[in-house]
């Protein structure tokens, strides 16, 4: 079973598909027992289990940017994306210390306009959402910090100021609090379509993920494993798996 995919096509232009090592794809890193409708928490045990099965594998997990841009040097074999998506605060507490011992580090995708707010877009469980301070201090420990918009909403069908205020907007309250550089988007429930893929890249991002492990798609649509808050080490190969056979299957 080869779990990296090869790393041979070059990173491309805007359709151009990649063939990428697996990205997978967390939210909520906690132990909390409270109920958990839309299966986004992982308890940080089950994450350190899946870390150690990862390096069991030979595997290394790093932030989307790092693993993008190995890939433009043909040299993303042993990676594997780590992703998280929505800024919870328990990424700082329970998913940072975990990634530490593991050596491993991931992309905390954060809602911009919600920094030290809660998961208002759902029904369900109020989560709290990393402030400016916590954004900083997530960049500080080695992580990438991306967009997931301003607000967290479907970006498909949206009109040109709602997706100008969204992609664009979103990068520069990032930047501004980070005095950096932010390369990477998350559509909001991976919803996105040709014009919000065209917003992304005209904000001056360099590439974007979606939700789901379909086929490969290109820089701004990359795609990712779900991770579930039940799977074992063995679901994960499994995931791992199915992701080599798509992008095999998707040819050269
Ligand atoms: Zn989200």
């Amino acid at each position: 079973m080869t779990l990296a995919a090869s790393t041979s096509a070059a990173g491309g232009p805007a359709g151009t598909r990649l063939r990428v090592p697996p990205v997978l794809m967390y939210h909520s890193i906690s132990p909390s027992r409270q109920p958990d409708p839309h299966r986004v928490r992982v308890h940080p045990a089950r994450l350190d289990r899946h870390l150690r099965l990862l390096r069991r594998l030979g595997l290394r997990g790093v932030p989307l940017a790092e693993l993008l841009a190995a890939h433009d040097r043909g040299a993303a074999g042993g990676l594997v994306g780590l992703t998280f998506d929505d800024g919870y605060t328990d990424f700082l507490e329970h998913a940072v210390p975990v990634l530490a011992r593991h050596g491993m580090t991931g992309t905390l995708y954060v809602v911009a306009g919600r920094l030290g707010g809660a998961n208002e877009w759902d029904a369900g469980p109020r989560l709290d959402l990393v402030d400016a301070a916590q954004v900083r201090a997530v960049a500080a420990a080695g992580h990438e910090v991306g967009s997931h918009t301003l607000t967290h909403v479907r970006l498909a069908g949206a009109d040109p100021a709602t997706l100008a205020e969204e992609v664009a907007g979103s990068r520069r309250v990032l930047q501004d609090v980070l005095q950096a550089e932010v390369p990477g988007f998350c559509y909001p429930w991976g919803d996105f379509d040709a014009a919000a893929a065209a917003a992304v890249r005209a904000a001056g991002y360099d590439h974007a993920c979606v939700t789901g492990d379909y086929s490969p798609g290109d820089r701004f649509t990359v795609p990712r494993c779900y991770v579930a808050p039940s799977d074992t080490a063995a679901h994960l190969v499994a995931r791992l798996a199915r992701h080599s056979l798509r992008v095999r299957g998707a040819g050269a």
